[in-house]
């Protein structure tokens, strides 16, 4: 088997497979982790990519089928952290004792249907002769219609005003804003807001993980080789000075990138947002006054929205902020960072931007702390830096697919060819870890299916 990316899906579809017998090589432009990386900057090791980790059953049946423990010593965050949205701060969950409260318990109730299909959505192949899944399908299905869209859900929920704008912010986990995202989007805040995790090593723990657990099963990883060119009906994987043929090929990368390898013309579709991450060392030896997540919604997201499509900076924009204390190589780090929404055109915003600037401002505005001195010498990520071995102009989800196939939830084309499957961001947009964890569950059992006799 040939896998061609080393983010967290490749990773783990590479374990998934030698764990049945097969010979897996895992090709990797750059190094192995994607979008999750651990990088050194100024004297410390810094976890780059996802912060929060949900829905962690589907880690868990990775576990299990690997027949591994869990190595990860997932630390439980209180929630989705502190929504700032005009007129309120509101922390998801909502706690008891919160003028909101008996708004979120009504919106829960409402969801609470679909919490016991959710693991089935996320890990099983997609097929009408499974009773599991035609079940969890008509679930979604009940929720979601008639509803064309994130905004026109929660708009017939009549929640009050505050507790509406802090659920649509998670729309932009889709890479879009709630009147383009789809229903699916205003669900997943009840879903997960009571099981957000964050591995006490870091989030790189997970790469760590991965890499040790395909290692072990005598996958071959070989980061810093680029594939240059795919021969699918040969089955050949060609590396510019060398060529490989496999039985089977596996994209874990971009579809765009795919259709690149592939001689095909580009995939057309609105592209998802992309970010620019700013990470610090805490300066001081004080704690910041933070919770460990903060999200500044835009005041206004129609205004927002119109800037992405219009691939300009938004007047103000979405940010999270994450404040980490984690354990990384027998060292103690608190980590600030400052993921601000911008459009997918491979910007580079280098310091003393004044849009960045004023963004900052705005965060330390609501937030009530400076945050000049932790990110002074910040790590930058830049929608350049995403764009370099992920999608056009560093969207995070690639481009937008329709909402009957946008979200991690919805079936997709797992099998493009005779021999070339997909797995990842690609396949599963806007489903962060637990979306690409369960793309590898999903097209291992495909797979094993294929090979059956
Ligand atoms: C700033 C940021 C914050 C995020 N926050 C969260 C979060 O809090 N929670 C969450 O769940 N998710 C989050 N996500 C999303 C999550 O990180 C991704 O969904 C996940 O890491 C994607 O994994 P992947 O394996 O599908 O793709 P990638 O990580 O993009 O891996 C694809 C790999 O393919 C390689 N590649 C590309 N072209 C080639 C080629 N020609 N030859 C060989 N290799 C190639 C690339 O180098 C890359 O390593 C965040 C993402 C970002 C960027």
């Amino acid at each position: 088997m040939g896998v061609i990316g080393a983010g967290v899906a490749g990773l783990t579809l590479a374990c998934l497979l030698a764990q049945r017998g097969h010979a897996v090589t895992v090709y990797d432009r750059g190094p192995l982790g994607g979008k999750l990386q651990r990088v050194w900057h100024a004297g410390r090791w810094i976890d780059s990519g996802p912060s929060l980790f949900t829905f962690p059953g589907v880690w868990r049946l990775v576990l299990s089928r690997l027949s591994e423990t869990d190595p990860l010593d997932l630390q439980p965050l209180p929630g989705l952290g502190v929504h700032y949205v005009p007129g309120a701060q509101l922390p998801l969950p909502v706690p008891v004792d919160h003028p909101l409260y008996e708004h979120w318990v009504r919106y829960c109730n409402e969801v609470a249907p679909l919490a016991p299909h959710i693991q089935t959505l996320l890990t099983t192949p997609p097929s009408l002769t499974r009773p599991r899944f035609v079940e969890a399908s008509r679930a979604l299905a009940r929720l979601l219609l008639p509803h064309p869209n994130a905004e026109r859900w929660l708009r017939a929920r009549a929640l009050p005003a505050p507790l509406h704008h802090a659920l649509a912010a998670h729309t932009l986990n889709a890479g879009v804003g709630p009147h383009a995202g789809s229903a699916l989007y205003a669900l997943l805040p009840a879903l997960m807001a009571h099981d957000v995790w964050r591995p006490r090593q870091g989030m790189f723990a997970l790469i760590e993980a991965l890499c040790g657990f395909a290692r072990a099963r005598g996958v071959t990883l070989r980061p810093d080789t680029p594939v240059e060119r795919l021969d699918v009906r040969g089955g050949l994987v060609d590396l510019g000075s060398e060529m490989r043929r496999h039985d089977q090929l596996v994209s874990a990368i971009d579809p765009t990138r795919l259709a690149g390898l592939l001689g095909r013309a580009t995939p057309r579709g609105v592209l998802s947002v992309s970010g620019l991450a700013l990470y610090g060392v805490t300066a001081s030896e004080a704690e910041l006054p933070l919770p460990p997540t903060s999200v500044i919604a835009p005041s206004d997201y129609r205004s927002f929205e119109q800037a992405m499509r219009a691939r300009v900076l938004a007047p103000d924009t979405l940010s999270l902020v994450h404040y980490q204390h984690y354990q990384a190589y027998q060292a103690s780090a608190r980590v600030l960072s400052v993921l601000l929404t911008v459009p997918a055109s491979a910007g580079a915003y280098r310091a003393q931007h004044p849009w960045v600037a004023g963004q900052l401002r705005r965060i330390e505005e609501q937030l009530g702390v400076s945050l000049h001195g932790e990110l002074s010498t910040a790590l930058r990520i830049s929608p350049a830096d995403l764009a370099v071995g992920g999608a056009t102009g560093g969207a995070i989800y690639g481009r937008v697919f329709a909402p009957w196939r946008a979200g991690p939830l919805h079936p997709q084309r797992y099998r493009l060819g005779a021999r070339l499957w997909q797995v990842g961001t690609g396949v599963h947009p806007g489903g962060g870890l637990p979306g690409v964890l369960g793309s590898a569950l999903i097209v291992d059992e495909l797979l094993q299916q294929h090979h059956a006799p």
